[in-house]
């Protein structure tokens, strides 16, 4: 396989778009450097780059793309809403039918909100619990992503009863002394800090299964420590499910573990594709929110008729029967044949999987907190993911991401996937 014309493309679109990328995985930084491909056209699991290479796509664009690319229900959804219109800045019934499709999915979404991206549903949200609390401080589990705003880009401090660093230049200090970071999977780390910040902390912000350094499942027993001794507190619990709404069964994790937060965040596989983001919860609580409340929240492009029509496109393909099942069946094959590879050819991995999302860490025997996933091998799975590229499987460019099957992944193409894993495992040349 040539990348003569991402090579290319690469060197033109660093000239004008800073880094040559419009996100900062997108340049393999995650994974030391080196080409990105430049994507032509998707469709259903298998991505063409700009030399006419063929893939079969893991990424699903970091987990939006579940019913595959370019889907002829979400794809009509989209030409339909473009000839009547993409925005209107007007209330539309399609809000009124996607909020609804949501709560009957998730039921602790008493009132919902739409706005644009992840980030912004997570950064609501915490302004929620901080307009219902009256109090100012976060406690989040060390490695998951929540967005890009000012207070989640808080790096752990030394120790639970110990405040935040900024893990972002452009950060103030004084907003990471709002954040108190915990490993994930110790309730004691937690209780410690609760304990510790108890009263001035508005709201624990957790990804319920942790998509941000590996798919990793909370152990039995750690949410609903969380629910209680938050509650405790007087804090309110937020479940940032911009990734794991959806993708393990037709509803939010919180339906899957029956564990209820008080409020959530929403995103990528609930617009289709398009861009979106979504919050809710108790009714009570969403009441903070401007035009009933006090705190306010806006936005010119929240609950467009095309983000929105996509969304219901795409939710009711997930409604159909036997699509989580199929799903979780291809990821148990793709497991099963990766581990047999791996053994085959004596590669150390370790494979945490939930239905079809599963990440392969090099190196390291246990995966349940932000260390072990931090002491997996970076370089090894950099020298994996290149050679499965040029062998034509796209995956995500870092060793903290999952892989995502789609309802449009084969047992043919999982197969193909396979038979790659044990070519690049069988020519193991890592140095
Ligand atoms: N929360 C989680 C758990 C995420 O994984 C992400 C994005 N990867 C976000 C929030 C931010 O979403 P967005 O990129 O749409 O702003």
């Amino acid at each position: 396989m040539g990348f003569e014309k991402s090579e290319q493309f690469y060197k033109e679109a660093k000239d004008v778009i800073l880094g040559g990328v419009n996100s900062p995985s997108r340049s393999f930084k995650g994974i030391g450097g080196g080409t990105p491909v430049f994507m032509k056209k998707a469709k259903g699991p298998y991505f063409w780059d700009e030399d006419d290479n063929k893939y079969i796509d893991y990424l699903a664009a970091y987990g939006p793309i579940i019913t595959g690319h370019a889907h002829s229900h979400i794809t009509k959804a989209i030409q339909a809403a473009a000839e009547d219109g993409v925005l209107y800045g007007t209330p539309t019934t399609h809000e009124n039918k996607f909020a609804t499709m949501l709560r009957d999915a998730i039921p602790s979404l008493e009132r919902v909100r739409f706005v644009n991206s992840g980030t912004e549903a997570v950064m609501t949200t915490i302004r929620v619990a901080r307009a219902y609390t009256g109090r100012d401080k976060i406690i989040k589990f060390a490695g998951c992503y929540h967005g890009h705003s000012d207070l989640v880009l808080v790096a752990a401090g030394s120790g639970p009863s110990t405040l935040g660093n900024p893990d972002s230049a452009g950060v103030p200090k004084s907003i990471a002394q709002e954040v108190i970071t915990v490993p994930f999977n110790d309730v004691e780390a937690f209780r410690e800090a609760i304990n510790h910040w108890g009263t001035e902390v508005a709201g624990v912000l957790v990804e319920p299964i942790v998509g941000n350094f590996g798919i990793v499942e909370p152990e039995a027993g750690f949410l609903e420590a969380i629910n209680e001794i938050t509650h405790k507190a007087g804090a309110l619990v937020i479940y940032d499910e911009v990734i794991t709404a959806f993708r393990f069964g037709y509803g939010g994790a919180q339906n899957l573990l029956q564990v209820e937060p008080d409020l959530t965040a929403l995103g990528k596989i609930i617009g289709g594709g398009l861009p979106i983001g979504a919050y809710g919860g108790k009714r009570d609580i969403m009441e903070q929110i401007s035009p009933l409340g006090p705190a306010y929240q806006a936005g010119t492009m929240a609950g467009n008729p095309a983000s929105i029509r996509a969304g219901i496109a795409c939710l009711e393909l997930l409604k159909e029967p036997n699509v989580y099942k199929t799903m979780d069946q291809l990821g148990e094959q793709l497991e099963a044949g990766i581990h047999k590879a791996a053994q085959a050819y004596n590669i150390p991995i370790t494979i945490n999987r939930l239905m079809g999302a599963l990440t392969v860490y090099f190196d390291v025997e246990h995966v349940s907190n932000y260390e072990h996933a931090e002491n997996s091998n970076g370089e090894m799975f950099a020298y994996f993911f290149k050679q499965m590229l040029k062998r034509g499987i796209n995956l995500a460019p870092s060793k903290y991401e999952a892989w995502f099957l789609t309802t449009e992944h084969s047992e043919a193409d999982i197969e193909k996937t396979i038979e790659t894993v044990e070519a690049v495992f069988s020519n193991w040349d890592f140095a």
